[in-house]
């Protein structure tokens, strides 16, 4: 598929989504995410040949909210190794991302890393790698794969949610019950709350996704940060657990693994080939951008391109 057809394909996407815009309810369990304007929508795409193609409000900053999980488990993992997942699974949940029910009777092994009880557990290990400044190790690798100083950590999206975090800090509360979190829970909160918090255009999220379409290395810069095998599986964890209980129907409609926010954000790979972000705050039931999954369930369709 030539950069032509990317752009076309693109662009009739921004057109075909539009009805949707505005639908959806912005998350507002983040206070200072609940102003964002719903009618916005960006789509940018990058490519391991150096394409970058990108419409609509691609340039405009958002929360990427739990799309930043796939950053921490990506140092952990790099870091750590196979020892990981004797803190967490690799099952899909089929519960929303914040639910308590499951944890007390797997007694505090999060069912994966992207619903927010296994995050959490990832971001525990963070903290321990990296004591001096889990969060500026996070920043910079952001910074590095985004190819951007911009991106930052919105302290006023930090704060409102960390005023706001009850149910994530009685899931962190519950798995300390049970021996899986090692961190003072206060800190692991703000550190939890600073990560969602970081804040990219789509432009940046289709670049800082990159690595995981190049199996692990991060194409400007050639830096390893996962091998061949451990970008194959956090992949696979995208696909099966990165939608939360919608994992199933974004792979059904989409075929890829990817990745979504509660700011509105969807980012998703095709191995080999590139990356694709997209971003429209309007969610759905389970918390995901309604216009974000249309927009990738059409791209795939009329590229013909997915995992499948
Ligand atoms: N910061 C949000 C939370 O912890 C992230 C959730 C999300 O994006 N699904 O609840």
């Amino acid at each position: 598929v030539s950069s032509v057809d990317y752009r076309q394909v693109v662009e009739q996407i921004a057109r075909d989504v539009r009805p949707l815009l505005g639908r959806g309810a912005v998350a507002d369990f983040v206070p200072a995410l609940a102003a964002a304007d719903p009618k916005q929508f960006g789509m940018a795409l990058s490519t391991l040949a150096g394409e970058e193609i990108s419409v609509g409000d691609a340039g405009v900053p958002f929360s990427i909210q739990s799309i930043s999980k796939v950053l921490t488990l990506t140092l952990v993992l790099g870091k750590l190794g196979e020892e990981l997942w004797q803190r967490v699974g690799r099952e899909p949940s089929g519960n929303p991302f914040n639910s308590l029910v499951q944890l007390e009777y797997e007694r505090g092994l999060p069912r994966n890393p992207f619903i927010n009880a296994g995050a959490l557990v990832v971001t525990d290990l963070l903290m321990r790698l990296h004591p001096a400044d889990p969060l500026g190790v996070l920043l910079d690798f952001a910074r590095t794969a985004a190819r951007s100083t911009s991106v930052h950590i919105d302290g006023r999206v930090a704060q409102s949610e960390k005023a706001r975090s009850h149910r994530n800090q009685a899931l962190a509360a519950l798995m300390k019950s049970f021996g899986n979190i090692d961190a003072d829970l206060d800190q692991l909160l703000d550190v939890y709350c600073a990560q969602c918090a970081i804040t990219m255009t789509c432009q940046e999220l289709a670049r800082t996704f990159l690595f995981l379409a190049n199996r692990g290395v991060v194409p400007h810069t050639s830096q390893r940060v996962l091998t061949t095998s451990q970008a194959k599986r956090l992949s696979a964890l995208m696909l099966t657990c990165g939608l939360y209980d919608e994992s199933g129907d974004f792979a059904f409609r989409v075929g890829l693994p990817g990745k979504s926010g509660i700011g509105g954000g969807i980012a998703a790979i095709i191995p080999g080939l590139l990356s694709v972000a997209v971003w429209s705050p309007g969610l759905d039931g389970c918390g995901n951008s309604l216009a974000g999954i249309q927009a990738l369930e059409q791209f795939t369709t009329a590229t013909g391109i997915s995992v499948f």
